[in-house]
């Protein structure tokens, strides 16, 4: 039975086949993810340099972004995270491989340097295509509950082995995207790829306590005075919160304290829309959209220059709070009022 569930699809298979060429000891990767990277992008990366390293090749770590102090359990002095040079750092490499974005936009500051890139630049990711990948050579496979599932699929279809570190990355990653294993990307065989990480080593209690029983007492505070906001419109199923500039710097937290509140208003019977606005304080604001239904915030999320998943999506629009929020909210509401 688990066997039959860790088989690798066979258009996977063959995407990472096309990967191994590239894949060459001596070569120098950089790899990458999305700003504010989560626990996905972390846990791939660091899975994934540990794997590179291991077959003699020299990775580093690019991203545009500083990596999130919560994920610091997962480097260590194997792996070189070279953020802080910014695109310099992409100059000297062979290879690019970027993980977890669809694209290209979502490497924020990097994003130019990455364009004019000519070196070969690999993909590998789970998000519903967009209109410009981060590079040509893609493995992307929606079903994948997360890049941590495709990073292992890697390993385990070029034959390489895991070790104890490389698991407890990919763990966090699968663990992260699925909301602790509870959202409809907790596929059978997203449990299988977890049970075969647990048998490498990785603690599941341990893992609970640094990503989810490690958090700031500000990220409590913060969170209190988001749900503060909250704001629900029965008639149609949709909820939302929002936050000002200022509300980080005041709690002294930072954005990867956000992760998951957005969930807080999609726990709310009757909720088909969820809604988190996040001023950013320089004409932007960031928009996470989630659907508890058939509602597909991905399409929805396109409207307005984002993307993600049919459940989970993001955008960052130009506007300040209000407008954006005006503007966001009356089109949920025609959306969903359609789909009544
Ligand atoms: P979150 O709301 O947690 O930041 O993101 C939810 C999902 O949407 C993630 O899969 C993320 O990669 C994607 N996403 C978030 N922000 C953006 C964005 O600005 N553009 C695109 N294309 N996807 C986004
Ligand atoms: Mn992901």
């Amino acid at each position: 039975m688990s066997a039959d569930l860790l088989a690798v699809p066979a258009a996977r298979r063959a995407a990472i086949a096309s990967l191994a060429p590239h894949l060459v000891p001596g070569r120098r990767v950089a790899l990458s993810t999305h700003l504010n990277a989560d626990g996905d992008g972390c846990g791939s990366e660091t899975a994934l340099a540990r794997m590179l390293t291991a077959q003699g090749l020299t990775p580093r770590i690019v991203n545009p972004t500083p990596w999130p102090e919560m994920f610091d359990f997962l480097l260590g002095d194997d792996v070189d995270d070279q953020t802080a040079r910014g695109s310099k750092a992409l100059r000297d490499v062979d290879l690019l491989i970027v993980l977890d974005i669809s694209d290209v936009k979502r490497l924020g500051v990097l994003t130019e340097a990455v364009r004019a890139l000519t070196v070969p630049k690999l993909v590998i990711d789970h998000h519903i295509d967009s209109d410009e990948p981060a590079g040509p050579i893609v493995v992307a496979d929606t079903s994948a509950c997360a890049t941590a599932e495709l990073v292992y699929d890697v390993a385990a279809v070029l034959g390489w082995p895991l070790n104890a570190a490389m698991a407890r990355s990919l763990y966090t990653g699968m663990l992260t995207d699925t909301g602790g294993f509870r959202f409809s990307n907790t596929t059978p065989r997203c449990l299988a790829v977890a049970a075969q990480l647990l048998a490498c080593g990785v603690d599941p209690e341990d893992m609970y306590t640094r990503i989810y029983a490690s958090a700031p007492a500000g990220r409590v505070r913060l969170m209190a005075d988001v749900l503060g906001t909250l704001q629900v419109d029965e008639s149609v199923g949709l909820s939302w919160l929002s936050m000002g500039p200022d509300a980080l710097d005041r709690h002294n937290v930072r954005a990867e304290d956000l992760d998951g509140i957005v969930e807080h208003a999609r726990s709310i019977a009757g909720t088909r829309m969820a809604l988190f606005f996040r001023d950013l304080g320089h004409g932007k604001v960031k928009v996470s959209f989630r659907s508890t239904g058939r509602t597909d915030v991905n399409a929805f999320a396109r409207q307005f220059g984002g993307g993600g998943h049919a459940k989970a999506a993001g955008a960052l629009i130009t506007g300040s709070l209000g407008e954006v929020r005006d503007r966001v909210v009356d089109a949920a509401r025609t959306l969903l009022a359609a789909q009544e």
